[in-house]
């Protein structure tokens, strides 16, 4: 095996019910920021609907997929590459762009799988602290580039902080990105984004042909398990990926699935604005208990609970609510059903009497 391989631990998966050995009672998954809605309407149907036809291969180019994506956007179908999950385009970028001896450079801490993929490639990571605040520090990130970096990510909203760059900052960044560094941007969240100021990456690329845009049906649009994300870039970043992109990767039920998705705009926005309500439920109610919330622009919200981070996971665990813990840093948990939520908020609450004096 490649000595590369030997520091990489893996992906790892927010716990599952399952993993947690939970038994009988509810078990809430707060672990993975996903949807906790059922398939948006029409969308189980229509990817049914091709159930009849799995001994072929998928469309390849996912050519309806791309056509209904460039409508919805409003970009050229050239610019459209398709990928199993924006975790799939984000590899495919990888293999694009970085070799050993090149540096990929990202905010820390941010999405785990930037330096998972990094090494796999072969390439050095370049990790840049968040702010206090748990904000990008991209003047700091523009200064770190070097003439081995090929690559930067910016995931706004940030995974797990929730944090975002507002549109005058990022701008300035870029600006400052040499031309032949590509610039990602990592929108996996940007459905839930509410602030005026936040940079839709869209815009942002039109004029900046540096710029790749990455977005996910995964959590807006609730088809995490069917694995399909894009990336919108100019044609030849867009050309490359489509080249290290899996051949038939996009299954035909994702592809399908995914137009309904897109389809359905209206309830997936209404969806989204319950849980945007939910978000800020949760955060007033934590703000409230006393602790310090970095404010979400997401379907999650940040605990740096530091050194009580083990227990803290084990307390909301006991509960009956799987969160994201890393270890000696914080907790991130994922905005779930009313149900769901209130129980974290119980199990916090109670934490937070007894261990903070
Ligand atoms: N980017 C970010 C910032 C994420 O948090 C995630 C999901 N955890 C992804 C990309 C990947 O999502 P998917 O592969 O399901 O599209």
């Amino acid at each position: 095996m490649r000595p590369a391989l030997e520091s990489i631990r893996g992906y790892r998966p927010g716990r599952s019910v399952a993993a947690s050995g939970a038994q009988g009672g509810s078990v809430y998954k707060l672990s993975s920021n996903e949807n906790p809605f059922p398939p948006l309407p029409g969308v189980l149907e229509r990817a049914l609907a091709g159930a009849g036809g799995i001994n072929r291969y998928p469309d390849l180019a996912c050519g309806e997929l791309v056509h209904e994506l460039a409508e919805y956007l409003g970009v050229p179908t050239s610019h459209i590459a398709t990928g199993t999950g924006s975790v799939g385009v984000t590899q495919q970028l990888l293999q694009a762009t970085a070799e050993p001896g090149d540096e990929v450079l990202f905010a820390w801490r941010s999405f785990e799988a930037y330096p998972v993929l990094t090494r796999i490639v072969g390439a050095d990571s370049v990790r840049v602290p968040l702010t206090t605040g748990a904000v990008h520090d991209l003047d700091a990130m523009a200064s770190a580039i070097t003439e081995r970096t090929r690559l930067v990510f910016v995931c706004n909203p940030n995974n797990p902080t929730g944090t975002i760059v507002r549109r005058a900052e990022l701008e300035r960044f870029l600006d400052r990105v040499p031309p032949d560094v590509l610039v990602v941007l990592d929108e996996a969240y940007i459905e839930f984004v509410r602030d005026g100021d936040f940079p839709d990456g869209i815009e942002v690329y039109r004029s900046r042909p540096n710029v790749c845009v990455l977005r996910t049906f995964s959590k807006a649009f609730g088809l995490a398990g069917l694995r399909v994300g894009f990336a919108v870039a100019h044609e030849p970043v867009a050309a490359a990926l489509r080249k290290t992109a899996v051949p038939f990767g996009v299954s035909r039920f994702a592809q399908d699935a995914a137009v309904a998705a897109l389809q359905a705009d209206g309830p997936m926005r209404e969806r989204v604005a319950a849980l945007v309500a939910e978000r800020d439920r949760v955060s007033a109610a934590l703000t409230e208990q006393g602790w310090a919330v970095p404010p979400s622009h997401a379907n999650f919200v940040w605990l740096a609970t530091r050194e009580r981070t083990a227990a803290f996971a084990q307390a909301c665990e006991d509960e009956g609510v799987l969160v994201r813990a890393f270890d000696g840093e914080g907790v991130r948990i994922s905005i779930g059903e009313r149900t769901a939520n209130d129980r974290f908020l119980f199990a916090a609450e109670r934490f937070h009497k007894e261990t903070v004096r």
